[in-house]
């Protein structure tokens, strides 16, 4: 694992205690560059019971490690963060891709475009495009 001491400044750099579950689940990430459903990390850690998996993903989400992509397939899908999100400082306007081909779901770069709705406060945007990714379209 090359990126231990990596692994390590983000989790004390995030307030999160340093666990050996917590460095393989976000080397894993890493190692990845991709989202991940609660589905592809339990077969990854097929040794890890899922109520300590749940904890460590929640631990990451709320410390701003990782960010929950809402998504209908009813299984959590997780991104990595930026570096710059913390516990207080975590929002995200980006907008995903979930591919119905390869069922993959990606961040985008793109930001969700600004709604401004007459008599409402908007705080938050998510939107999912749906289509074919540009590894299945190629
Ligand atoms: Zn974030
Ligand atoms: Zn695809
Ligand atoms: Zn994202």
């Amino acid at each position: 694992m090359a990126r231990y001491s990596e692994i390590k400044k983000i989790l004390k750099s995030h307030k999160l205690r340093i666990t050996d579950r917590r460095i393989d689940v976000l080397e894993f990430f890493l190692r990845e560059k991709r989202t991940m459903s609660f589905k592809d990390l339990e077969e990854e850690f097929k040794d890890s019971d899922r109520v300590t998996l749940y904890r460590t993903l929640n631990a990451f989400t709320e410390h701003g490690v990782l960010h929950k992509i809402p998504d209908d397939s009813g299984f959590a899908t997780y991104g990595l963060c930026h570096d710059t999100c913390d516990s207080e400082d975590h929002y995200h306007d980006h907008m995903h891709f979930k591919c119905n081909e390869c069922g993959n779901i990606e961040c985008l770069e793109e930001n969700v475009p600004v709604v401004e709705i007459p008599g409402y406060q908007v705080k938050e945007a998510n939107l999912i495009l749906k289509g074919t990714c540009r590894t299945c379209v190629a």
